[in-house]
């Protein structure tokens, strides 16, 4: 039993039971890689605009403070509970050191339908919440950024809430900010662009031509919608999209570009079409090159990894897929490319990371520099992954992972144990 029980910390646990199986970390050593430092549970008041107060759980996780600062995103959803950020947290420590980012992993979340909220009672939340968190975080304690539910406004409220009460402008206390209030150009497109690229990767590997292929994307926020653009401009045909509103289908292509400014102007896919629909449960089963599961975890269990009929599969989503289902595209591996989680939505922390650096530095870049450093690391870390499956015959979540828990590892076992 711990604080942190429930079905997505299960899979955290289980994933790295299976990795420290393979890298025979002893059983005494393993609590101390798994096991979050510290966990912060916090109740936000608010007065909502009727007049009435109402109180929202929020959580912030930090799961190891070995290698620096953690960093982690910050999720509002109705279903974020302290298991789930937990779980979160420590995925996210395992893919900043894959693409060995100076940090341990972190994740935040409210308990709330950010939609159920207007926008002054949105700010006061994420002001309150920030507020809360004053005496836990800091730019070389804990650095947040945004995630499900959150975006550039939220990381400004949390950014001016954090300076007034420092009594000056600290910009390094979040990443995903505007680039107006010290936002660096091309964290909002980070994710996707380094999700594409990656698929690029992947596709000359295989040999597969991109220009003519076709993709599903499930999930069109911020990580799905510039996943689908992206792979769009480098003519993918993307036959399927969806969002929690519902999912369309179009054989010949949709039009991306369209459905991107639909979703900005409106919020999500609804109301775009109802020539295109699909059942949104058939999208993950589309016969495609590429599927891209961008929305949240656990959306692929085992009796649907037998069923996939991609040839790529692209994890832009945190979890998407279980341990259940992982012993299947192990099996699968010849037939089914995975660009696993930490490595295929890294492009977000990486680019975090250089805007962290330069509001650090107050010395900012263009975005061709963010563009090609973000690529660059995100080249090392296709080839680490490539490099280790083959010479271990293992599949690529459990080389990409491994490479992350080794780099904890070896740092822990350096720094030795205190006192
Ligand atoms: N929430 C994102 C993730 O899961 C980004 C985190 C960050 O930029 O710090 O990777």
């Amino acid at each position: 039993m711990t604080v942190y029980n429930g079905p997505v910390f299960e899979m955290a646990a289980k994933q790295f039971e299976v990795i420290a199986d393979y890298l025979s970390i002893p059983e005494d050593e393993r609590g101390r890689l798994l096991m979050p430092k510290r966990a912060v549970a916090v109740s936000c008041p608010i007065h909502r605009d009727d007049g009435t107060t109402a109180v929202f759980e929020g959580y912030r996780v930090q799961h190891h403070l070995t290698l620096g600062p953690t960093k982690g995103g910050t999720r509002f959803a109705a279903s974020v509970d302290l298991g789930e950020v937990a779980a979160l947290a420590i995925w996210m420590s395992w893919k900043c050191a894959l693409v060995g980012l100076p940090y341990g992993g972190a994740k935040g979340g409210i308990s709330v339908d950010p939609s159920s909220l207007s926008r002054r009672e949105l700010e006061a939340l994420s002001r309150r919440y920030m507020q809360e968190m004053i005496p836990f975080v800091g730019p070389h304690t804990d650095v947040m950024a945004p995630d499900m539910g959150t975006n550039e406004q939220i990381m400004a409220w949390f950014m001016d809430t954090y300076s007034m009460y420092q009594g000056q402008t600290v910009a390094e206390i979040v990443t995903g900010k505007p680039v107006s209030a010290g936002g660096t150009l091309g964290r909002r497109e980070a994710t996707g662009r380094g999700v594409a690229h990656l698929v690029s990767r992947a596709a000359d590997e295989l040999r597969m031509r991109l220009n003519g292929a076709t993709a599903a994307v499930q999930g069109f926020g911020n990580v799905g919608s510039i996943t689908a653009l992206e792979l769009h401009n480098k003519g993918v045909k993307v036959v399927a999209v969806s969002d929690h509103t519902g999912a369309l289908h179009r054989p010949a292509g949709l039009d991306i570009p369209r459905l991107v400014e639909h979703a900005a102007s409106r919020g999500s896919l609804e109301g775009y079409s109802k020539e295109h629909g699909l059942d949104a449960e058939d999208l993950l089963s589309l016969p495609c090159d590429v599927l891209v599961p961008a929305a949240v975890e656990r959306v692929i269990d085992a009796k649907l990894a037998s069923n996939l009929r991609c040839r790529i599969l692209a994890e832009g989503a945190n979890g998407p897929t279980t341990p259940e289902a992982d012993q299947v595209l192990e099996r699968r591996r010849e037939e089914i490319f995975l660009i696993p989680d930490i490595l295929c939505n890294s492009g977000g922390v990486v680019v975090s990371y250089f805007e962290w650096v330069q509001d650090l530095q107050r010395l900012f870049w263009e975005e061709e520099e963010v563009m090609r450093r973000e690529y660059q690391v995100l080249d090392r870390a296709f080839d680490q992954v490539s490099a280790r499956s083959k010479r271990d015959n293992v599949f690529n979540r459990t080389a990409a992972m491994a490479i992350g828990v080794e780099r904890v590892r070896g740092a822990k076992e350096t720094r030795g144990l205190f006192p």
